[in-house]
């Protein structure tokens, strides 16, 4: 089978566009958030689950779940969080995993994932972990940089995920993006070479 390593970092890291870069190189990239959102798009595959856990009241006029409501309630009810997540988790898990398997030219596969060391699920079929990395005020900054959400509300995300040290600690390999997109380019060519190389 393909070797396959796990792509993960807080949010804002830089993991999507390490993940883009390799791809360029010629990893092949699996992507859960991109999974997750083919799940839950118009027609897609969790929708009757979701459908009949919380009503029609979060789909969109298409039928695709309303993310951004979603993303509101699940931000303040635990017990509506878990739910979301028992039908999500358990279906992104083996699309990965059957997209991760299928037959491929590339020397390895990279399945990105988020929350990877929060979902013990991942670790027991992936080779190896990469942590995209970089200090906090930088994931702040990049984060508001690209997306609509305010600070506290980062931070607050940033506060539910696991901890920069406990990341490190479970890392196979460590990419870090405290510098330059130049900067950090060369240091995933130079990971590139190492994983494609084994
Ligand atoms: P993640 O996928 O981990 O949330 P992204 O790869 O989307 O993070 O990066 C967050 C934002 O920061 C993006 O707008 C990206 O273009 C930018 N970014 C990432 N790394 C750098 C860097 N080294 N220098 C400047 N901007 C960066």
């Amino acid at each position: 089978m393909n070797t396959c390593y796990g792509l993960t970092g807080g949010i804002g890291s830089g993991k999507s566009t390490v993940a883009k870069l390799l791809e360029e190189l010629g990893a092949r990239v699996v992507d859960t958030d991109e999974i997750s959102h083919r799940l839950t798009a118009a027609n897609g595959l969790a929708l009757p689950a979701i459908q009949q856990a919380f009503g029609d009241t979060y789909l969109d006029k298409d039928g695709a779940l309303d993310r951004a409501k979603m993303r509101a309630l699940v931000f303040s009810d635990m017990d509506a969080k878990q739910r979301l997540q028992a039908i999500l988790h358990p279906l992104i898990l083996k699309q990965a995993k059957s997209d991760a398997r299928s037959p491929t030219e590339a020397p390895y596969t990279l399945v990105v994932v988020p929350l990877l060391f929060e979902s013990a699920r991942y670790r027991d079929w992936l080779n190896g972990v990469i942590v995209v990395d970089c200090p906090a005020e930088q994931q702040v900054a990049r984060t508001l940089q690209r997306s609509a959400l305010d600070e506290s509300m980062v931070r607050a995300i940033m506060a539910q995920q696991m901890d920069r040290a406990s990341r490190l600690q479970h890392a196979d390999e460590v990419i870090l993006n405290d510098g330059s997109l130049e900067q950090l380019k060369g240091r995933v060519a130079e990971l590139h070479k190492r994983l494609a190389e084994r």
